[in-house]
């Protein structure tokens, strides 16, 4: 207790005055994250506001000086509880660190604080004709530092890879406070360890990102999309198969199930077909020839393939038209129950149809409703699950449910997650898919780097 007082009067000392709050409820708002998880057993001593990398480095070598949890927070969007509070601690928040430094033309590279909304990272590369691609859905709010911690994806992953392929380089505050540079900000480096393939995915534990370089490419001239309706499940995952096999190479290839469709309809509604038991929703991006020659070879594979209805964009409004309405499914899930949870388990995508079959089927036997998207191109699927966590029964089935989901995963060759992470919320079964003597590495990085166990801890694993 004695050392939390002390903590605090140090972080007041030398943070301005307006960046640590320690109000109780400003504390309780700050530690839940988006898995909105009923567990909460703690909650943080501190939220601290940084502005810049010294006040970074001055907050963590004060938790390193009381061996006190550091917990990073971008927009707290996260579905996994990532930044939820264990133990106590300082949560750092990085929404005041939210300047793009510098877009680089020539160079084809953006320098960036770690609180920038990916969406605004977007707008201003594309305003120069440029293009940041990874998109999760709620780019409008998430952060780069979150999105570069979780290793996040969306539905352009399939043409043009995640957050991953794009990171070049980042200035990272290590557990001690000593800034490590991980690469340069050249398009390729092959000089050493590439060390910044360990932040990436790491949930905040082994170092705290303060800027990061960002790859941009061109931005593609032009885009369309086609929504594909399906009488049955299994033939829009043939036809995943069937547009894959022509060697078509579209920006995206997503899928929502019939109650994923009908539940969108029903609190967002935007002209979606509510009879069809699944969609598929098919970017097509880049030269506007190109763009058009790839789409006729579409059209064409889906009649083929049994589409049983099509809609297609031809406007950017229409195109936004069909992208919100996917986009809105979590939220519209939300709307059925209390409380909603997401998951994003992959598997290679020959196993994907047993997967959502699978997945279903668990959900029937427990009797819970689930609305299914995913991103099928990358074999990803996210089954989004409404429920009462007040509601103990439901809460017990669900957990049994999202076990055996998870072993059915393992099962057939997938991997917990293919975007979200693992935090707290999926650690439990980490085991499930990642060897041991990978594990064992994992914590010995750990502990190389963060030898207190101060930033982040027990996430993953
Ligand atoms: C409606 C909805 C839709 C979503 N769709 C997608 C999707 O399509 N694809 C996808 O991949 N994800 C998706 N997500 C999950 C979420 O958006 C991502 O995990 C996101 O990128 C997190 O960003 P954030 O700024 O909210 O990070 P936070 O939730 O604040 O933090 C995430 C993790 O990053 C760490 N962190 C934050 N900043 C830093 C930093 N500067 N240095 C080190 N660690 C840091 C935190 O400690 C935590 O471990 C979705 C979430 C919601 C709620």
């Amino acid at each position: 207790m004695l050392t939390k007082t002390r903590l605090i009067k140090d972080l007041k000392n030398i943070l301005p005055r307006n960046s640590v709050l320690t109000e109780l409820e400003e504390r309780y708002a700050y530690s839940q994250d988006a898995a909105n998880t009923p567990d909460i057993k703690n909650i943080a001593d501190a939220v601290v506001f940084a502005q810049n990398t010294e006040e970074v480095q001055q907050t963590v070598k004060l938790a390193a000086k009381y061996k006190i949890p550091i917990i990073c927070r971008g927009a707290g969007t996260n579905v996994v509880g990532a930044c939820t509070v264990e133990h106590g601690g300082i949560i750092l928040n990085f929404s005041r660190m939210n300047k793009i430094l510098e877009i680089n033309r020539q160079n084809m590279t953006a320098r960036v604080q770690p609180g920038v909304i990916v969406g605004e990272l977007q707008k201003q590369a594309e305003n120069l004709g440029l293009y940041y691609p990874p998109d999760p859905s709620n780019l409008a709010v998430s952060t780069i530092g979150g999105s570069i911690a979780q290793s996040s994806g969306g539905a352009r992953t399939f043409k043009y890879g995640s957050t991953k392929d794009y990171i070049l380089n980042m200035k990272v505050v290590m557990a001690n406070g000593e800034i490590l540079q991980t690469g340069s900000n050249t398009i390729k480096n092959a000089t050493g360890y590439n060390l910044g393939s360990l932040f990436i995915g790491s949930e905040g534990t082994l170092g705290i990102v303060v800027e990061a370089t960002v790859k941009l490419i061109p931005k593609p001239q032009t885009r369309q999309v086609i929504m594909a309706y399906f009488d049955r499940i299994s033939e829009s995952i043939d036809a995943v198969d069937a547009i894959i096999e022509q060697q078509i190479f579209p920006t995206t290839i997503d899928f929502m199930d019939q109650n994923a469709i009908q539940t969108v309809e029903k609190f967002y509604p935007s002209g979606l077909l509510t009879d069809k038991e699944a969609a598929l929703i098919i970017e097509v991006d880049g030269f506007k020839n190109a763009v058009e020659y790839q789409k006729n070879v579409i059209l064409s594979i889906l009649n083929t393939a049994h589409a049983s209805a099509i809609q297609s964009s031809s406007t950017e409004e229409e195109y936004n038209k069909i992208w919100q309405a996917r986009r809105s499914s979590m939220g519209a899930c939300a709307k059925l129950k209390p409380n909603v949870t997401t998951d994003d388990v992959i598997v290679p995508r020959q196993n994907l149809a047993k997967l959502v079959v699978g997945i279903r089927k668990i959900c029937e036997k427990y009797n819970l409703e689930v609305c299914m998207v995913g991103h099928v191109g990358d074999g990803s699927v996210h089954p989004q699950i409404p429920i009462d966590y007040n509601n103990k029964d439901e809460y017990d089935r669900f957990k049994k449910a999202k076990s055996e989901i998870y072993d059915l995963t393992a099962n057939l060759g997938g991997i917990l997650s293919g975007e979200h992470g693992i935090g707290s919320l999926k650690r439990d079964y980490i085991n499930l898919v990642v060897n041991p003597l990978a594990l064992e590495y994992m914590r010995t990085i750990k502990k190389t780097f963060d030898p207190d166990n101060i930033l982040n801890p027990y996430k993953i694993f």
